[in-house]
């Protein structure tokens, strides 16, 4: 259990609680009870997105003066290329997800997109080329296809079942006597964790935003569900500007870059082969979630065999 236990508390697992049954961002933020507290400045122009490059240049942020979050955070995400960002828990991952959405401003340095600061574009035209995949994705009480269509509200059905096809929930909805009218949410039909990422993937797919920002689903899905996530999540992020926020490091091996943050800095860069052979933090990261994966899968085959 020692074994168990540590690697989990090391990525954040007990963390992760809170966030249970928290939708979105927005909605995480009206649960805090944290009115976001940007407004667009005077004269805020449309954000014109050429080609979806995100840059963090020296960025410096806290919740609270007295504890620094990030302390000159600098990274680049080229246009359609992939950065992950791992990390101790509350090393500051998902807060680059806020400065990028613009959730709170920075206390130094800049966030660009295409070289425009987002505290200078309209937050409406900012948070339309963002597509949020969120770890745990609020349904409304309506139906599957109605929730789909939340992406984009102009999608005829056909896009509709497409993107659910692409987000491989196609094959569930279709199972179900009610196909895409059948009624989900809290008082219709509940959906696995899973299922609810694969609606959040779909809704993105329809939303089509240049940029992508991937919250890791952090619970252990089981591993044919973790494929099939992992399939569409490289669908939709193909061609597009993608910042993964990786909690669990299953779905960083493939990225352009991997950067891993702690105490407020960027202590290593590079591929998932390149940290590997460095031996450094992401290594020790690596092997023992490794050891976690493999202790879970004993402990499954023995309850299985018992
Ligand atoms: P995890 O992997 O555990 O989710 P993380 O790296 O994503 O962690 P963040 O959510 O970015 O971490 O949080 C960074 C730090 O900031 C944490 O110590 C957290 O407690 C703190 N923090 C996050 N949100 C707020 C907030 N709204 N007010 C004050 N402190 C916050």
């Amino acid at each position: 259990w020692l074994m168990l236990s540590t690697p989990l508390n090391f990525l954040g697992f007990a963390y992760r609680e809170i966030k249970q049954g928290v939708t979105d961002i927005e909605t995480m933020f009206e649960l805090l009870g944290q009115a976001p507290e940007v407004t667009d400045a005077p004269g805020a122009k449309p954000l014109e997105v050429r080609e979806g490059r995100v840059t963090f240049d020296n960025v410096q942020f806290h919740y609270d003066p007295q504890r620094p979050i990030l302390k000159g955070l600098s990274f680049d995400v080229p246009a359609g290329r992939t950065v992950a960002i791992v990390g101790p828990s509350g090393a500051g991952k998902s807060t680059v997800s806020r400065l990028l959405y613009r959730f709170y401003d920075v206390q130094g340095g800049r966030v660009l997109i295409d070289g425009q600061d987002v505290r200078a574009v309209t937050q409406t035209s900012l948070r339309a080329a963002i597509g949020m995949v969120p770890q745990d994705t609020v349904l409304f009480n309506d139906t599957i296809r109605y929730n789909i269509r939340y992406g984009r509200w102009d999608a005829a059905d056909a896009e509709v079942e497409e993107a659910a096809r692409l987000a491989q929930i196609d094959g569930f909805i279709r199972l179900m006597p009610k196909g895409y009218d059948t009624e989900v949410g809290e008082r219709g039909l509940k959906l696995s964790g899973g299922e609810k990422q694969r609606v959040a993937i779909a809704r993105t797919i329809l939303k089509a935003p240049p940029i992508l920002v991937l919250d890791e689903a952090t619970s252990a899905l089981d591993s044919y569900t973790e494929m099939e996530i992992q399939g569409a999540l490289e669908r939709v992020s193909k061609g597009r500007t993608t910042l993964v926020i990786a909690h669990r490091l299953s779905t960083v091996v493939d990225a352009d870059e991997i950067l891993v943050i702690d105490k407020g800095v960027v202590a290593e860069r590079g591929t998932h082969q390149a940290l590997l052979d460095r031996g450094g933090l992401y290594a020790g990261m690596w092997n023992r979630q490794r050891e976690a994966d493999e202790a879970r899968e004993l402990l499954k085959r023995s309850e299985e065999g018992a």
